[in-house]
């Protein structure tokens, strides 16, 4: 069974992340009947790797003073983006915009070797926020470009993530942006084939890339686990079980997400009426709410909390103060900070 309760939004700083565990879908007989109602999505927002990288940054703003610089949108969101900038971060797009010596973070995203070869080449003082479950793989791409496979690599055309494990092999790596994408890829040798993939896609799109590739090249050797990541799987789950019943979904997220922007997806593939991603709620166009009786709401692996809450609010005016959580998974993972800033985590 999923998990449900139901609160008054007023009582929403006191809300719980993670309410229980439930791994099936379905939340239909459980819920109460009658009037308008909220659906929140657990788990959704901050992963693991985001939570780390925006920690990684505050300290390096603590024990280096500001300016700093960051390579990149430390992660995919808009008012992290602006509030760290507020407390003195410079986000550049490449190094050789960084001060010789400067003090430059590396994304969530992962970098590639000649990143980190033109930030020595300047001598930066870098600092890598790379997800460890990015790290990995980039760790696979090495190891079979290694043992010379070919490497399908399925994700999105100029996602950062992308650039970064494509430059660890990029002889050896060819990108495959979705199933429609399969027909133009060639391999040298059919029987020393893998297909790695970005960590943040939707889970069935991807595994329709892989039926076409394996249709095309039956000798497809899966990876050596999964690449998209557990808070992007969880967050499609949570999105899943909700979304039969719900007439909106408004996802928290940026554009630029792609965790984010796979939650919308998910949301109308499972059933949703309608689904929108907003970075805030003063994106919530009032006309969605028209009629609806039910709204489901989620948010991306980059999203602070704060930001739903400001959803709920918003929503809780317009009459839709019964919020009720629909748990799929409880999440209780945590990475360390990199090495140089372990002493300083709060
Ligand atoms: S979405 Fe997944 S891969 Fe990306 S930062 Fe979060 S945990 Fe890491």
């Amino acid at each position: 069974m999923v998990a449900v309760r139901t609160y008054p939004v007023g009582m929403s700083s006191a809300i719980p992340l993670n309410v229980g565990i439930a791994r099936s879908a379905g939340v239909g007989n459980a819920l109460a009947d009658g009037g308008k109602r909220v659906l929140l999505a657990e788990p959704r927002g901050y992963c693991a790797g985001v939570d780390r990288a925006v920690e990684t940054v505050e300290k390096a703003l603590d024990k280096h003073g500001a300016p700093i610089y960051v390579r990149k949108e430390i992660v995919h969101n808009r008012h992290v983006v602006e509030t760290l900038r507020d407390r003195g971060v410079i986000f550049v797009d490449e190094t050789d915009q960084v001060p010789e010596g400067a003090v430059v973070v590396f994304s969530a995203h992962g970098v590639s070797p000649a990143v980190h070869a033109s930030a020595a080449a300047r001598s930066l003082h870098t600092i890598d926020a790379t997800c460890p479950l990015v790290t990995k793989v980039h760790q696979e791409a090495k190891r079979f470009a290694r043992d010379d496979y070919d490497i399908l690599l399925i994700g999105h055309e100029g996602h950062e993530e992308v650039e970064g494990t494509a430059g660890e092999a990029p002889e050896h790596v060819q990108l495959v942006d979705g199933p429609g994408a399969v027909d133009n890829v060639n391999v040298r040798d059919e029987s020393k084939v893998i297909w790695l993939s970005q960590t943040t896609l939707s889970v069935d799109e991807t595994m329709e890339t892989v039926q076409r590739l394996r249709e095309r090249f039956p000798a497809l050797q899966d990876p050596p686990s999964d690449d998209i990541c557990y808070a992007t799987q969880n967050r499609q789950v949570a999105v899943k079980a909700m979304a039969p019943e719900c007439d909106l979904v408004i996802v928290v997220g940026s554009r630029n997400s792609s965790n984010s922007v796979r939650l919308v997806e998910v949301a109308l593939g499972a059933g949703a009426k309608a689904a929108y991603l907003v970075d805030f709620a003063r994106e919530v166009d009032p006309a969605w709410l028209d009629g609806v009786r039910t709204i489901g709401i989620t948010s991306g692996a980059s999203v602070p909390e704060i930001l739903v809450r400001g959803v709920l609010d918003m929503l809780a005016e317009h009459g839709y103060g019964e919020v009720q959580p629909v748990t799929t998974a409880n999440e209780t993972l945590v990475f360390s900070l990199p090495r140089e800033l372990r002493d300083a985590r709060r």
